[in-house]
């Protein structure tokens, strides 16, 4: 399908609100039923219906159809941030007494999903480098059910090799799951590589601005009707028509700001490789990094993360490089308009568990400001270091 058909048009039937460009919010909690019958029918198939807005909401399905079909899937459920989505994508196949081997190092909170909260259940855990497929294989148990993976991963943006992966847990009739955040529909197409389950952070590129929070899940009729009927229901994550609103005024520019970002970081990172004070740059679309062909294989463009090692061994030098940055915002999450700085150092204090990462490591994410005016305040920051 045409993205452009699908970012402009999907789900939009303009004739049903006054032939209005943009959809009207439809900000209620409820939705009336003319007769017993028509109520009946909302009661038996409430996952086709509109009953109720923890259930479905017609600004919330625009939303849903678009980003399924931006994904290729069949069908898709909004959540009211990306750990609504991943925790219900995980529980959906999961019960007492099962195992998930999972991609190590993912997004924080799905770590503690996989660490802390799975366990509580009688859900038993196994992490791995994913780096190679096999360590996915030699982690099976009689009773694994589910792999999980984020390709790419938070912080060091290592890649899974999806196919290599999938065609092992089909062999295992293995339910596979993808955290597609990082590489958006646009860059990567899971289910088209036989994923059965993409979940998104929309907070993060999908809208775009850093002013909304929400998330997605992708996959069969089947399997999304099925987490509808108990996860979602249940545990009720669930996305404002508001914040669908935001995400979808977000989603129209989406593949311009993917454009636009990859560029600049490509920019930035040809500036950060060659200069002196860094020792090396954490990013799978360049040439020398180890999974440079996979990345070009798998990913249709680079996106706006990498993460970089500063060259000392002091926190002091660290925290004047970060601190004397200006347009670079120090802050969580990214995927807005501004480019951010998630230092590792922030992680490192007194009485809390040392972190896996080194304390010279930056994240950065690359938001829609030219590069030549990022460039330069970094070069202002490498120059206070070595007067510092
Ligand atoms: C931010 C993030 C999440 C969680 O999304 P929220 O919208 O913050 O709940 C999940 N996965 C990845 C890769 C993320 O970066």
């Amino acid at each position: 399908m045409d993205i452009s058909y699908i970012i402009n048009a999907l789900g939009e039937d303009r004739a049903l609100y006054f032939n209005a460009v943009s959809p009207p919010i439809l900000q209620t909690s409820n939705f009336a039923s003319d007769t017993v019958a028509d109520m009946r029918q909302k009661l038996t198939q409430e996952a086709e219906a509109t009953l109720y807005t923890r259930g479905n909401n017609p600004t919330v399905t625009i939303l849903e159809k678009k980003i399924a079909a931006l994904e290729g899937a069949e069908h898709a459920i909004a959540f009211g941030s990306g750990m609504g989505a991943v925790s219900a994508a995980v529980l959906s196949q999961v019960q007492a007494g099962d195992h998930v081997v999972s991609v190590r190092k993912p997004y924080t909170w799905t770590n503690a999903l996989m660490r802390r909260f799975l366990p509580r259940f009688g859900v038993e855990v196994t992490m791995v480098d994913g780096t190679n497929p096999e360590h996915f294989r030699q982690a099976l148990k009689p009773n694994t059910k589910v792999i999980y993976l984020e390709s790419p991963n938070s912080f060091t943006f290592d890649l899974q090799d999806i196919p290599a992966i999938v065609s092992m847990a089909k062999a295992h009739n293995l339910v596979t799951i993808i955290d597609n955040s990082f590489a958006t529909p646009i860059n990567q197409k899971p289910l088209e590589l036989g994923v059965d389950l993409v979940v998104h952070s929309a907070t993060k590129y999908i809208g775009g601005h850093s002013d909304v929070m929400g998330g997605i899940v992708c996959g069969s009729r089947e399997m999304i009707n099925k987490i509808f009927g108990s996860e979602f229901m249940v545990l009720g994550a669930v996305l404002s028509p508001h914040d669908a609103w935001l995400l979808l005024r977000g989603l129209r520019t989406l593949p311009l700001r993917m454009e636009r970002v990859a560029e600049t970081t490509r920019q930035v990172v040809a500036y950060l490789e060659q200069h002196p004070k860094v020792e090396r740059v954490h990013f799978p679309f360049l040439p020398s990094h180890p999974q440079y062909e996979l990345a070009k294989k798998q990913l249709r463009n680079n996106t706006g993360q990498f993460s970089i090692l500063l060259k000392t061994q002091e926190m002091e030098q660290v925290e004047l490089f970060c601190n004397t940055l200006e347009h670079f915002l120090m802050a969580a999450s990214w995927g807005g308009h501004e480019s951010l700085i998630y230092p590792i150092a922030a992680a490192y204090s007194p009485g809390r568990l040392k972190p896996k990462l080194p304390f010279n490591l930056v994240r950065f994410y690359i938001g829609l400001e030219d590069a030549a005016y990022l460039i330069k305040d970094l070069e202002n920051a490498f120059d206070k270091m070595a007067t510092g």
